[in-house]
């Protein structure tokens, strides 16, 4: 996953800020339930995050260029963060 692509959104965008699709899935963490993983918006309006939740994690990633959409209120605590890159 390229990390270096990333931007922030008070509230999940209706559409991707950096290329304007409407493809912007939830980001869900933790063990995804069969029924979640069963529902045909899976992968599209919402993906997986894995199980590890860090204090700065993205809530939305558009599925058409893989940005992750931060909530803006994880805006400060990754200026304490050394740059990703
Ligand atoms: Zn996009």
């Amino acid at each position: 996953m390229d990390v270096s692509d990333f931007t922030f959104a008070a509230s999940k965008p209706r559409t991707c800020p950096v290329c304007g699709s409407p493809r912007v899935a939830d980001i869900v963490y933790g063990m995804p339930s069969p029924e979640m993983l069963d529902s045909p918006g899976y992968g599209e309006r919402f993906v997986t995050g894995g199980c590890l939740v860090d204090d700065v994690s993205p809530a939305w990633r558009c599925r058409a260029c893989e940005t992750s959409i931060y909530p803006e209120h994880a805006c400060r605590a990754l200026e304490d963060l050394p740059p990703p890159f």
